[in-house]
């Protein structure tokens, strides 16, 4: 169903807007319809804009990777897609009210973009997959526009062309999909002369919307293992994740009970 002109939950306005801090790394207490809502606005306001979808991994990165620590720091919204990260802000007594997958904001974004007129460009993922992705979307939502698809690649020396072809196709919102952190990288590089009203990394998203990639079932994405799903489906992640998901559950229950051990402050993570 579409995002309706007056659907999107109320905007937070910067006064009330909640942000939390994970191991140094914001995110945002925005529901999925309040990510919308201020999506719209920021594409109303005209660009730079830049959005990242944190997870657990992006947090373990962050530590060890200054760049990438800075670009997700200056990131005009920051979604927790990721159950690790509803889990880690609950123990640490800052609860977050959802999850906010890249999967359902690239969905959701794809309604608003069609009932607005704005125009859409997904760029990254195996040749073709975009491709795949955008029709998808336009299967669901067929008044939205498609501004390119395009693979490419995330390697530094591309990016006079690619900016070439995006700037041509004048998206409102361009979607990344090079995994993190080269697509929040590359995004923070060639925003400055790309101006797009909002740039977002969606890592494996169009490897889903092109059915590629089976995402879990609801009931195992209910109750936080999709993860373990994606697992035994792509084993090549194993590593990746097993290097990421315990430290970063090691690392949060330290800070909490270091946070624990001072109660009159509020756990500075
Ligand atoms: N990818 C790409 N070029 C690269 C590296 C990755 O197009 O050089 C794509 C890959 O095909 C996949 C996405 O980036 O579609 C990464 O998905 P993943 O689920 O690994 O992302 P993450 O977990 O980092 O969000």
């Amino acid at each position: 169903m579409a995002v309706k002109q007056s659907a999107p939950s109320p905007q937070v306005s910067p006064a009330r807007r909640r942000r939390i801090t994970i191991l140094g790394v914001t995110i945002d207490d925005l529901t999925e319809g309040e990510v919308i809502a201020q999506a719209d606005a920021l594409i109303a306001a005209g660009g730079p804009h830049q959005l990242v979808t944190v997870n657990p991994e992006f947090v373990i990165e962050a530590q060890a990777n200054p760049t990438f620590r800075a670009a997700l720091a200056d990131a005009d919204i920051a979604t927790a897609d990721g159950f690790g990260l509803i889990l880690a802000a609950r123990y640490l007594g800052m609860p977050l009210r959802g999850r906010v997958t890249g999967v359902e904001l690239t969905r959701q974004l794809a309604g608003l973009c069609a009932d607005r007129g704005y125009r859409m460009f997904l760029l990254g993922a195996a040749p073709g997959v975009a491709a795949e992705a955008a029709a998808a979307l336009q299967a669901m939502y067929p008044g939205l526009i498609i501004a390119g698809t395009f693979a490419g690649s995330p390697q530094e020396r591309h990016e006079p062309f690619l900016r070439q072809l995006i700037a041509a196709a004048r998206p409102d919102v361009l979607l990344v999909a090079y995994g993190h952190p080269q697509q929040d990288l590359w995004i923070a590089r060639n925003q400055p002369a790309l101006q797009v009203p909002l740039a977002i990394g969606v890592g494996g998203t169009f490897d889903y919307l092109s059915g590629r990639v089976p995402r879990a079932p609801a009931p195992i994405r209910r109750i936080g293992l999709e993860w373990a799903y994606r697992l035994a489906r792509q084993p090549s992640r194993w590593r990746r994740i097993m290097n990421a998901v315990p430290r970063f559950a090691w690392r949060v229950i330290a800070q909490g009970s270091r946070a624990s051990r001072q109660p009159n402050r509020h756990p500075e993570v």
